[in-house]
């Protein structure tokens, strides 16, 4: 037995390199307003003292929306024959990029469905000429590429790569991510962190058939991947997926799952997402309040953000990226926290502890 709350609590932030599954599901389980709220105002402590009260801002530009992988939980999926489908040139992607560093932000995130248009050659220029061109940190979200071309695009001067891994549930994995396996998804991970990137993770809270255990064993896997970056949205239906009528994530649940997060990899910088906004009208903020410190505005051309529907009414779909950022800045404000400048790194990698393939690090 774990214990009651405020002990495991105590004991899991004192100590999270031996917390375990059930002192996981204990703090996941909590009910409770008073409860949750010294969850979260203990995960925002720890926020505050390990990564301090600047809010990251992260362009992220969807360049396209095509995808050979039939996720059953994703509008994008290959066989949502009903989805339009777009894909940016090359020269367009350089040139919101180079937007987006106009305009302030600190990192670009360059993210597609599973899209093999893009091939090694195309995306290394791409990447190579915004290192060289603009002050951005480049992140990556392009889903399972070989490990030849997670290299190129290393070499070239991508500095992160998010790559979720939706859920540690191996049975869920299987149903939900046809001809997937979780194992090859840790496999890139750890070529990931092999190459020298700034590594992301995360899961899908709320899917149908997910446990709490399942989510804590979630939460211990970003732990033990010791993970530079976590995206924790809430699962929102879309309606032409085979999960389309099933009851969408709790915005409680996901609260928790951040803040847990947030207790076990302390100097992770944890994204306040936009799923979550989706979800609620101060989504984003209960997060920041709750263990994250990054938001991660929309620099899709507008033209383009209804065609990228992994789920339905996003938030934020007509809004300019400088309305966003206007906006973004007041709710950050509102909360007493700053706005981030320059590119957020992780402070392992200031400090060399991100490592890679010798020359690999900190170009
Ligand atoms: S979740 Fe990603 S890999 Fe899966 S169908 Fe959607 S865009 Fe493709």
């Amino acid at each position: 037995m774990p214990g009651t709350f405020d002990a495991v609590l105590k004991r899991v932030a004192g100590d999270p390199a031996r917390a375990g599954i059930a002192d996981l599901v204990c703090l996941l389980a909590v009910e409770g307003a008073e409860r949750q709220a010294q969850l979260f105002r203990l995960a925002d402590a720890i926020r505050a003292r390990e990564m301090g009260d600047a809010v990251h801002l992260r362009g992220v530009l969807e360049f396209s929306s095509y995808c050979q992988a039939d996720c059953y939980y994703c509008g994008l999926r290959a066989s949502n024959s009903g989805a339009k489908r777009y894909r940016l040139r090359p020269e367009a992607i350089f040139e919101q990029a180079k937007r987006g560093a106009t305009l302030g932000l600190g990192t670009i995130v360059l993210q597609s469905g599973e899209d093999p248009w893009y091939d090694r050659n195309t995306l290394s220029r791409l990447i190579a000429r915004i290192a060289r061109e603009t002050p951005l940190a480049i992140t990556l979200s392009l889903g399972e590429r070989s490990y030849a071309d997670l290299q190129a695009f290393r070499e070239a001067g991508a500095h992160r790569y998010l790559l979720k891994h939706e859920t540690s549930d191996r049975r869920l994995y299987r149903r939900l991510r046809p001809a997937r396996s979780l194992s090859r998804r840790l496999r890139l991970l750890s070529w990931l962190r092999r190459l020298g990137y700034q590594v992301g993770s995360g899961c899908i809270v709320g899917l149908p058939g997910q446990t709490l255990s399942s989510l804590a064993q979630d939460i211990k896997m970003l732990r033990d991947l010791d993970v530079e970056m976590v995206g924790a949205g809430p699962f929102i239906p879309h309606p032409a997926t085979p999960l389309g009528t099933s009851e969408p994530g709790s915005v409680d649940l996901t609260l928790k799952v951040v803040a847990v997060t947030r207790l076990l990899v302390p100097s992770a910088h944890i994204a306040a997402t936009t799923a979550m906004a989706t979800l609620h009208p101060q989504g984003r903020e209960l997060a920041l309040q709750a263990g994250a410190n990054v938001v991660m505005p929309n620099l899709t051309p507008i033209e383009y953000r209804r065609q990228y529907e992994i789920y339905p009414a996003k938030a934020c779909l007509d809004e300019t990226t400088e309305h966003c950022l206007g906006c973004l800045r007041g709710r950050i404000e509102d909360i007493g926290r700053t706005l981030g400048h320059g590119r957020g790194d992780s402070p392992k990698w200031h400090t060399g502890e991100v490592t890679g393939d010798a020359g690999q690090r900190r170009r």
